[in-house]
């Protein structure tokens, strides 16, 4: 049975840990090795289970922990080579993938599936382990029409609400950020993620959703979950997202 441990996610740094049956992958470390550790402590995940570091893109708040992490734990870097290249991580072990091509790591079975954002190769993962399946997909301007299927047929959605919008155009970023920020190549606003998890809706009535990778700036936890479950027509308490610095979360597929 597979569950996911959000860690981290936001602007200040983004880690998430997908264990099953004794293993693990980490999907980003963009907070430091040893806040890592502890975090990973805390939920009960023991490091030994972990085989790799997924990297989703070169930003900071996505790798800014992964060297460190990948040398203490003894695992690869698994990125394809132009992220990897960007991401000046030292001397680590390194998985080159080819973007859509799956990669399997453990009992894990995973599909990089390509986002639209300002990084050189992005991309987002998609993990199966048996017939249990979880997306974990953030800094997108857009979700593709792989992204959406793989939406359609996750067990737990962990994505993207990144920002509100009236909060975006009242804010106080600049301009040229604001117009990044909300372009094709930026990220995912709660109104936007909210239609397209209600397009994927479908039968697949048991879909967990999480939140991720809101703004501090931009977005509060109360307005995300207000306005995905407006959007989508489904009651508050099936959204969740990480309420305050420093929350974590488990979830677990069913
Ligand atoms: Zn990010
Ligand atoms: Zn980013």
């Amino acid at each position: 049975m597979m569950e996911v441990h959000v860690l981290a996610s936001g602007s200040d740094g983004n880690c998430t840990v997908i264990e099953s049956d004794g293993e693990a992958i980490m999907i980003d470390a963009g907070i430091s090795c040893r806040r890592i550790m502890s975090l990973m402590e805390r939920e009960g995940v023991d490091k030994d289970m972990v085989k790799a570091i997924l990297i989703t893109h070169e930003h900071s708040d996505h790798v800014s922990g992964a060297g460190a992490t990948a040398r203490k734990l003894d695992v690869p870097i698994v990125a394809n080579e132009a992220t990897f290249n960007a991401s000046n991580l030292g001397n680590v072990q390194h998985w080159v993938y080819k973007s859509n091509a799956s990669i399997d790591i453990g009992q894990f079975h995973v599909t990089p599936l390509p986002t639209s954002h300002n990084a050189v190769e992005p991309n987002c993962y998609f993990t199966e382990v048996e017939d249990s399946r979880v997306l974990v997909c953030t800094d997108t301007g857009k979700f593709s029409f792989g992204i959406e299927h793989a939406l359609s047929i996750a067990d737990i959605a962990v994505v993207e609400a990144n920002y509100d919008l009236d909060m975006l155009v009242n804010g106080p970023y600049p301009y040229s950020l604001k117009t990044l920020i909300g372009s094709d190549h930026g990220h995912m606003n709660n109104r936007d993620t909210a239609l397209a998890l209600k397009r994927t809706m479908g039968v697949n009535t048991h879909r967990k959703i999480f939140l991720a990778h809101l703004s501090k700036t931009n977005n509060t936890p109360d307005t995300a979950r207000q306005t995905v479950s407006d959007g989508m027509g489904v009651r508050r308490m099936n959204i969740d997202c990480l309420e305050f610095a420093g929350d974590t979360r488990t979830l677990k597929v069913d």
